[in-house]
C-alpha cells in the first residue's frame, strides 16, 4: 500500500462521507495503514453506487429517430442508425483512451499498487475499475432502450449508440 497515494484518494473523496469531511491530511497522516484502507474502501463503494453516466437518453432517442439509417459495417445486410454520444475523453471517468495491452496510462490502485485488491475490481488500477463500471451502466441503459453501446469502426476514441432498423 502507498500509504501518500491512499491519502491523497481519501482526501478527494471524503465529501462522500460527512463523517471523514472534517479530517484532514494531518489527521490521516496519524492514522493506521489498515484503518485508512478500510476509510478508502468505504469511500470507493460510495464513488461507484454515485457513478452515473450523465446521458440524456430522450434526447439520444429523438436525435436517432431522425437519424438516416446506413449498412452496418461489420453486419452487412443489417441496417442500423447511430449517434455520436461522446468522446472516451469526455465520457469515460478516468478521460483516457487506452487498450489493456497498452494501458501504461492509467494510475496504479494506491491500496494494492497494481496487484489486484477490491478497490480496483483486480485490474490493478481504480481508474480502470471506474471505467468497467462505467460502461456496464452504460450498456445496461442502452439495452433498455433497444440500443448497444459502441466504439466507432473509423475512430475507437468515439463512442455511438447504435439502434438496428
Ligand atoms: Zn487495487
Amino acid at each position: 500500500m502507498n500509504r501518500e497515494r491512499t491519502i491523497k484518494a481519501i482526501l478527494k473523496l471524503k465529501h462522500l462521507n460527512p463523517k471523514l469531511d472534517k479530517l484532514d491530511e494531518d489527521d490521516l497522516k496519524n492514522l493506521p495503514n489498515e484503518q485508512l484502507k478500510n476509510m478508502l474502501l468505504e469511500l470507493g463503494k460510495k464513488e461507484e453506487e454515485n457513478l452515473e453516466t450523465g446521458i440524456d437518453w430522450d434526447h439520444v432517442m429523438k436525435k436517432l429517430e431522425e437519424a438516416e439509417p446506413y449498412e452496418d459495417v461489420s453486419n452487412p445486410g443489417i441496417k442500423v442508425k447511430s449517434v455520436f454520444l461522446g468522446t472516451v475523453f469526455s465520457l469515460l471517468p478516468s478521460g483516457k483512451y487506452y487498450t489493456f495491452w497498452a494501458c501504461s496510462n492509467l494510475e496504479s490502485c494506491p491500496l494494492c499498487e497494481g496487484e489486484g485488491c477490491e478497490f480496483c475490481g483486480n485490474l490493478g488500477s481504480r481508474e480502470a475499475y471506474l471505467d468497467q463500471i462505467f460502461w456496464e451502466k452504460l450498456e445496461a441503459e442502452a439495452e433498455e432502450h433497444n440500443c448497444t453501446v459502441t466504439n466507432s469502426d473509423f475512430d475507437p476514441c468515439d463512442i455511438l449508440v447504435e439502434m438496428i432498423v
